[in-house]
């Protein structure tokens, strides 16, 4: 399948450093403590945050600090052929790594024996699905107004078009944000997370083969990524509660 074009236009008239159109709203959901809407391309994401609560069960507790549980699930209606629901080891792995990322971000100390709970739930998946609950899951977080250093982001970036020739890997773009059909018929994909205003890293994954040249540029490209994407959040944190910060100025 050709991917990109030879004037580096993408299947979905994408160039190689745009994202696909991102929507964010915080709050969206009466019951949790924090909670976020968001829509990736044909990603549809919803996170809710309860906590800090009392850990059960007790074993569960870390006496100096809080635990954060990220949860990640996918819909059984959120792909093509219906996924079978409940957790296999892809939303094991996802839920692990996003809990580290956030662990890193939130200030637990402040809540010795308490667990952070944080459900993604994926309603529509096409495609970068776990930086798109990562993303939500700080927007969710901000809103219920759980202590953290910095609200953190992710986004991927991957590479596409490369041909095999006579065994040997040739050409390919580095592009941000690979989509569905770039996902799947694509050579690589790096998703990574990063508290924005340090650009620390909490979170990097990769997926196929890149060399360390190509590492290095889909490396600075998410981190461009992550930083539109940053905007999008604090945008939505505002619209959320500017009308409060006005009525009480
Ligand atoms: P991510 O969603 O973070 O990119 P993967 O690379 O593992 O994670 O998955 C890529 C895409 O493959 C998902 O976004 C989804 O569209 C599709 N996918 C994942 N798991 C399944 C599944 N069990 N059945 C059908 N499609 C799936």
């Amino acid at each position: 399948m050709k991917l990109i074009d030879e004037e580096g236009r993408r299947l979905d008239g994408r160039r190689f450093d745009e994202l696909r159109k991102i929507k964010i709203e915080a709050g969206v959901l009466h019951r949790a403590e924090g909670s976020c809407y968001l829509e990736w391309g044909g990603n549809k994401v919803v996170a809710a945050v309860y906590g800090p609560r009392e850990a059960v069960p007790r074993h569960t507790q870390d006496p100096v600090k809080a635990v954060v549980n990220a949860r990640y699930n996918m819909a059984a209606f959120s792909v093509d052929d219906r996924k079978k629901p409940g957790p296999d080891r892809r939303s094991r792995e996802i839920s692990k790594v996003t809990s580290e990322a956030l662990e890193r971000v939130i200030i637990t100390d402040l809540f010795p024996r308490a667990s952070i709970d944080v459900n993604i739930e994926i309603l529509d998946a096409e495609a970068g699905t776990r930086c798109a609950g990562l993303t939500a899951a700080a927007v969710a977080l901000a809103d219920a107004g759980i202590p953290m250093r910095d609200i953190p982001v992710a986004c991927a970036a991957g590479k596409i078009g490369a041909e095999v020739v006579d065994g040997e890997v040739k050409g390919g773009y580095v592009v941000l944000d690979l989509g569905k059909d770039e996902d799947n018929y694509g050579n690589a994909d790096l998703p990574i997370a990063i508290a924005p205003r340090t650009d620390e890293i909490l979170l990097l994954q990769m997926d196929g083969h890149l060399t360390y040249e190509e590492f290095e540029q889909a490396l600075d490209l998410a981190m461009k990524g992550c930083h539109i994407v940053s905007k999008l959040q604090r945008e939505a944190l505002l619209n959320k509660y500017r009308p409060d910060l006005e009525e009480n100025l």
